[in-house]
């Protein structure tokens, strides 16, 4: 297969190799957090596939792009998943509006850390309360700051177990298993989007720029942002 190493058939027998560990060990007390990217939706078809016991969580922040939506609702109809839609909480998001605007984000990195906050990352601490593990998608090459990341880590900020199944596999490794599996994908990466989370918070990238180029980019002089969800610090395991 083009662009594609002689490994990659090796690298997804070791992720279902992986992700069986992690169901094995963990189940019922372990989630997956999408956001349904493209390194989401492969896993989401490793799941439903070989281990349908892991739950999978998704934080709608109210702001997500339709082409989010579609393909949320194009897995649930392919797959039979557990999948969970989470919401933030409705009297934070109303207190914030009213005080700062609908569009706070643009007017300082303070309160764009505190959209996400009350969009995303309470939301995912509210999920991940209880649970002793989870999974994300997360790969080395999308980020700077994800190049310390592990496939198995302690996830110290939230005091869980973080599996990355996916942080050794290449672009052209994700899209290939998602071509030859016939994987629903968020259509907004036909039209240059590697990496997509909040309408407002995304745009289309030019060649050579960085992957995460497209997300909060005018707050950026150098490096690539992140919205906290997996910037905390991290022990390898
Ligand atoms: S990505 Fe943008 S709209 Fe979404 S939660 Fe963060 S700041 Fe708010």
């Amino acid at each position: 297969m083009s662009g594609v190493s002689a490994s990659w058939q090796e690298k997804v027998s070791a992720t279902v190799r992986l992700l069986e560990q992690a169901a094995g060990d963990y189940a019922p007390d372990l989630l997956f957090a999408a956001s349904f990217g493209a390194e989401d939706v492969l896993l989401i078809d490793l799941i439903a596939k070989h281990t349908p016991q892991i739950r999978i969580i998704t934080l709608d922040t109210g702001r997500l792009p339709q082409e989010t939506y579609d393909v949320i609702d194009a897995c649930r109809s392919r797959y039979a998943i557990d999948l969970t839609v989470l919401f933030p909480d409705a009297a934070a998001v109303e207190s914030m509006v009213k005080t700062h605007g609908v569009n706070l984000f643009r007017q300082s990195v303070e309160l764009r850390k505190s959209c996400c906050e009350v969009r995303k990352i309470e939301p995912l601490k509210r999920a991940l309360q209880g649970q002793r593990a989870w999974i994300t998608g997360l790969r080395r090459e999308q980020a700077e700051s994800r190049q310390m990341m592990a496939a198995i880590e302690d996830d110290t900020h939230f005091g869980l177990k973080k599996f990355n199944p996916l942080i050794e596999w290449t672009e052209a490794e994700v899209w290939a298993y998602i071509r030859a599996n016939d994987v629903p994908y968020n259509a907004l990466h036909d039209a240059h989007y590697p990496s997509i989370g909040c309408a407002p918070c995304t745009r289309a990238i030019t060649v050579g720029e960085d992957p995460r180029a497209g997300r909060w980019w005018w707050e950026r002089e150098d490096g690539v942002a992140e919205c906290g969800l997996h910037a905390s610090p991290l022990k390898r395991s």
